[in-house]
């Protein structure tokens, strides 16, 4: 599975605690990520990540950009709800084109224990069909 990582400052050390215990099950898929996200979370753990732009340079619509083109299977996105961000516009276009394509996104640390325990459990393996039937319509 592709997996998106990000995290908003406040949210940094959280994402990273999350991802340090859950590091077995994420080491079995492909990690992307913001790019002060990736780094930080690549250096505490030492697992390998796609690295994006930063998200206030346009790292969330890069991986946005993958949702869209139906590559992106899971998003763990921990934002801040209590600080205003430069780039909101761009946090709720990622949003709601997980929404448009029904990608499972974790905004918090309750629903993505959730998340990452049902994708280890193999609940998300409709992604697998969904992106089967997309590569063989030629999309
Ligand atoms: P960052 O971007 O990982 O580069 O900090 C995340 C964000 O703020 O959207």
């Amino acid at each position: 599975m592709n997996i998106a990582l990000i995290a908003h400052d406040q949210k940094k050390n959280d994402l990273v605690q999350f991802v340090t215990a859950y590091q077995s099950i994420f080491a079995k898929h492909n990690l992307f990520a913001t790019g002060t996200t990736g780094m930080r979370i690549s250096e505490a753990t030492g697992l390998t990540i796609t690295r994006y732009k930063s998200g206030p340079l346009g790292g969330d619509q890069e991986i946005g950009a993958m949702i869209a083109k139906n590559q992106m299977d899971a998003i763990f996105f921990f934002r801040d709800p209590l600080t205003a961000q430069p780039h909101e516009p761009d946090v709720s276009a990622l949003i709601r084109l997980c929404d448009v394509y029904s990608i499972p996104l974790a905004t918090n640390m309750g629903t993505a224990e959730l998340l990452i325990r049902g994708l280890d459990e193999g609940l998300l393996d409709w992604r697998n069909i969904a992106r089967e039937n997309d590569e063989n319509n030629g999309r």
